[in-house]
């Protein structure tokens, strides 16, 4: 397998707090791949112990292996981590409120490491988000919270990426513009072979548009499956899709 595959993998905070407990997953190169779960589930954590944010002084891995291809991640800090090809978009649309989208982008940007000029990936991402482009002369923090959430997904894409996470993207979103962005990952996802693992507690929204998903609960993967088939099960029905 050439995609991401996490065996076993706790995380400890401040010594004491099993935050996850063996939590194992596989996302296939090109697939789109969601980890669905309540609040305080375990999904952040799991997606900071793949990026690298996770240090001794916020939390420990304490067990379990990360792979990327053929590369063990565990040694690797965060930004030799965004080098191989793996981009986290944190949770909060972090962007730089005080910069325009443009700076924003140039800063994601990796300079010499890059493989594409800038200018190419910028009008990438506006082609993507044309909102984005529309809004070029504003400071990022006047932009909308959708808009903000294209932007911190554009900062990503500039980083070209082979695999993306992006925590809870739909966070605060009025349920058309959840859908307009769901559709643009998709279509990221789509033409651009983008491999993608997507963190909601959207689950309804969710498994429309993804492949498969693992759900987390208690920091434990209590389910995993086609999203289909999850969609058809009466627990997920009752539990996450709120129509029992
Ligand atoms: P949310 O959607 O609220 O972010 P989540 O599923 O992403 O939920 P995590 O943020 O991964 O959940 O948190 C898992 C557990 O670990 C929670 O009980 C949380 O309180 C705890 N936790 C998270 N970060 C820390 C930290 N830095 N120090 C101590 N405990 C933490």
């Amino acid at each position: 397998m050439t995609g991401l595959a996490l065996s076993n993998v706790e995380v400890v905070y401040d010594k004491v707090f099993l935050a996850i407990k063996g939590v194992s997953l596989e996302v296939g190169e090109g697939e789109m791949v969601a980890l669905l779960g309540s609040n305080g589930a375990g999904k952040s954590t799991t997606l900071k112990a793949i990026s690298g944010l996770l240090g001794p002084e916020r939390g420990e891995i304490t067990r379990g292996e990360i792979r990327f291809g053929d590369t063990d991640l565990r040694p690797l800090g965060a930004p030799a981590r965004v080098d191989r090809g793996l981009v986290h978009v944190l949770e909060g649309r972090r962007v730089f409120g005080h910069l325009t989208p443009d700076e924003n982008l140039v800063a994601a940007y990796r300079g010499g490491k890059a493989e594409r000029s800038f200018e190419e990936l910028r009008d990438e991402v506006y082609r993507y988000f044309p909102r984005l482009k529309e809004r070029a002369r504003s400071k990022a923090g006047y932009l909308s919270g959708g808009e903000q959430q294209m932007l911190a997904i554009g900062r990503a894409l500039v980083t070209e990426p082979k695999l993306i996470m992006l925590d809870e993207p739909s966070l605060g979103l009025a349920p058309v513009l959840v859908a307009e962005i769901f559709a643009i990952i998709r279509e990221i996802n789509q033409k651009h072979g983008l491999t993608v693992l997507l963190v909601e507690q959207n689950a309804a929204a969710t498994l429309e548009i993804v492949n498969r998903a693992y759900l987390i609960e208690n920091g434990q993967i209590v389910m995993s499956g086609e999203a289909e088939t999850l969609k058809r099960n009466p627990d997920v029905q009752e539990f996450y899709l709120g129509s029992g």
